[in-house]
C-alpha cells in the first residue's frame, strides 16, 4: 500500500488539464483550493498506515491474497460492509469533511458484480477485463473516483432523444481497438486526487440507447477531458492573508469538479458494459445502492464533529446546563445515531452476489439515504440554534490580529472567562463552515442530492416495499378471503 506521502507525490505526476475561477492550474497539488481535499483524500491513506485502525483501514483481496486498503476492496461478508461504514465514520469524524475515495470503492464494488452477470447473459468478457484493472487498482494502492451522473438536459427526454446527443456521455466513434466518447459527468467528488476514473451510465437505458450503455476506466488526465472546478460557498477565504481562523477547517474539505470528455479513446480492455442496455440499470442501483449505504457512515462522522463543535460553543457560553440546550444535544445525536443505526443495518442484512462479492440489502440502504436527505439538516438547523448569531456576525480574523481592533475583539466577544476568545472564534466558525461554508456542500446539499435525489429513493423504496405481501398480512388478520 502506499503510504501517505507516496500518494501525494504520486498525484504530482498526474497532468490534469483544470481550469478554476477563469484559469489553468498549473500546479493542482498545491493550488490553495483543492488542497484541502487533497489532505482529506490522502487521509484514507496516513489511517491506513496506523496499526490501530488496521482492522478497519485495511482488509484481505481476493483477487491477490494480500492487504489491500479497504478502500479498494470487493467486500466479501456482511463483516466487511460493516466495516466499511464503520472506517467512513471514523474518516468522518477525523476530516469533517468529504474524504472522496469511497466512490470509487461503491463503483467497483457495482461493476464487480454487474460485470459478471452481463457476461453470464451476454457472453461477454467483461469480468475479465474489470478484474484485470482492478488488480491493478489494489496493487498500486491507487485512488478512483467513481463516475456516474450525466449532466442529463432535458429531464423529460431519454439519453437518445436529446436535442443535443452530448448530453449523456455515449460512444461516437467505434474502431477495432476500442471506443471513442464524448459527454460530461456533473459533481464528480475527489476527481483531481484520483489516478482514473470509472465511468457507469446515470440511469436505466432502453433498446435504442445503446451508445450510451457505456461503462469503463481511464486515467483521469487522459488526452481529451478537460475538469472545470466547482465553487463552494465562502471558498475564497482560503486565498485570503488571514486564512486560518476564518475558514473553519483549515486543513480539510472536499471538491466537485465537472468532467468534460471530448472524444476520449477507450481501449477494449477497459471497458466494462458496451451496449447492454438491460444492465445499466443493474449497474446503477447496485452503485447507487452502495453509495446510500456510504452516507449512513461518512455524514455520522461528520455530524459528530458538528455535535462536539455545538457543545462546546454551549459551554463556551456558559449555557450549557440549560435544559433546553442539553434536549437539543441529545435530540442532535439521536439523529445522528438513526443514520448510522441505517448504514450499519443495511450492510449486516447484505447478501452474496453472484460474482462472489457482497450488496447492502438495498431496501434499507435507500432509506438509509432518504434518512440522510432530512437528518444532516435537523442537525445542522439545532447547531445553528445553539451556536448563537455570533457563528456569523463576529469579526474576521483580520481584524482579531489588527492591534487597533485586537482587544475589543477580545474583550466583547469573551463568553466564560476562563476560554481564551480566539477558541470560542474558532468553533464558531468550524460551525460555519460546516452548516454554511464550503464544508456544508458535503454535509447539506450533498445529503439532499448525492448518491441521488430524495425521489430517487422513494422510487425505490416503491419498488422494495413488498406492498403485496403486507396487504396479504393484513387480509390474513382481518380474516379476509
Ligand atoms: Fe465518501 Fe461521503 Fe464523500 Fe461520498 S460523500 S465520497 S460517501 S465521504
Ligand atoms: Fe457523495
Amino acid at each position: 500500500m502506499m503510504t501517505k506521502e507516496q500518494y501525494i507525490e504520486s498525484l504530482r505526476k498526474l497532468n490534469l488539464n483544470l481550469y478554476r475561477f477563469g484559469q489553468k492550474v498549473e500546479n493542482v497539488v498545491d493550488d490553495p483550493i483543492v488542497r484541502p481535499s487533497l489532505n482529506s483524500f490522502a487521509a484514507t491513506y496516513e489511517l491506513a498506515e496506523d496499526p490501530q485502525y488496521e482492522d478497519l483501514m485495511t482488509a484481505t483481496s481476493n483477487l491477490t491474497g494480500k492487504k489491500v486498503n479497504r478502500f479498494t476492496h470487493l467486500h466479501q461478508s456482511t463483516d466487511d460492509l460493516i466495516r466499511k461504514v464503520k472506517m467512513q465514520r471514523l474518516l468522518g469524524q477525523k476530516t469533517a469533511a468529504c474524504f472522496q475515495r469511497c466512490v470509487g470503492m461503491d463503483a467497483a464494488n457495482a461493476v464487480y458484480s454487474t460485470t459478471y452477470e452481463t457476461d453470464e447473459a451476454c457472453g461477454t468478457t467483461y469480468f475479465e477485463n474489470f478484474k484485470k484493472f482492478w488488480t491493478m487498482v489494489q496493487e498500486e494502492d491507487l485512488a478512483v473516483d467513481g463516475a456516474m451522473t450525466d449532466v442529463k438536459g432535458d429531464r423529460g427526454l431519454s439519453p437518445s432523444k436529446q436535442a443535443d446527443p452530448d448530453l449523456f456521455l455515449h460512444v461516437v466513434e467505434r474502431t477495432a481497438d476500442g471506443v471513442y466518447v464524448t459527454g460530461a459527468k456533473a459533481h464528480q467528488t475527489g476527481y483531481l486526487n484520483s489516478h482514473y476514473v470509472l465511468v457507469m451510465p446515470t440511469i436505466s437505458m432502453r433498446p435504442g440507447d445503446e451508445e450510451y450503455a457505456i461503462s469503463f476506466a481511464c486515467p483521469t488526465d487522459a488526452e481529451g477531458i478537460t475538469l472545470i472546478l466547482g465553487r463552494q460557498s465562502c471558498d475564497t477565504r482560503k486565498l485570503e492573508e488571514y486564512n486560518d481562523i476564518d475558514v473553519g477547517n483549515k486543513v480539510y474539505g472536499g471538491h466537485e469538479v465537472l468532467v468534460i470528455f471530448d472524444r476520449v479513446f477507450i481501449p477494449n480492455d477497459m471497458i466494462f458494459l458496451n451496449g447492454e442496455t438491460q444492465f445499466a440499470g443493474m449497474m446503477v442501483e447496485r452503485f447507487a445502492g452502495y453509495h446510500r449505504q456510504s452516507y449512513g457512515g461518512c455524514k455520522v462522522g461528520v455530524g459528530d464533529v458538528l455535535i462536539g463543535a455545538t457543545a462546546l460553543s454551549v459551554e463556551m457560553a456558559g449555557c450549557a446546563k440549560a435544559s433546553h440546550v442539553k434536549d437539543k444535544i441529545i435530540e442532535m445525536t439521536h439523529l445522528n445515531e438513526t443514520l448510522y443505526a441505517c448504514g450499519i443495518a443495511c450492510s449486516s442484512q447484505g447478501t452474496q452476489t453472484k460474482s462472489g462479492n457482497y450488496l447492502i440489502d438495498l431496501l434499507l440502504a435507500n432509506v438509509c439515504k432518504q434518512n440522510v436527505t432530512r437528518f444532516p439538516y435537523d442537525i445542522a438547523r439545532l447547531a445553528q440554534d445553539l451556536a448563537g448569531g455570533l457563528m456569523v456576525t463576529q469579526p474576521s480574523e483580520a481584524d482579531y490580529r489588527n492591534p487597533a481592533t485586537h482587544d475589543y475583539i477580545e474583550k466583547y466577544l469573551k463568553g466564560v472567562a476562563s476560554v481564551p476568545t480566539e477558541d470560542r472564534m474558532r468553533v464558531l466558525r468550524l460551525i460555519e463552515n460546516m452548516t454554511m461554508g464550503t464544508a456544508a456542500v458535503g454535509y447539506l446539499p450533498e445529503s439532499m442530492h448525492g448518491a441521488g435525489s430524495p425521489q430517487a429513493q422513494r422510487i425505490m423504496i416503491a419498488r422494495q416495499g413488498n406492498l403485496e405481501m403486507k396487504k396479504q398480512l393484513a387480509k390474513a388478520i382481518a380474516r379476509i378471503d
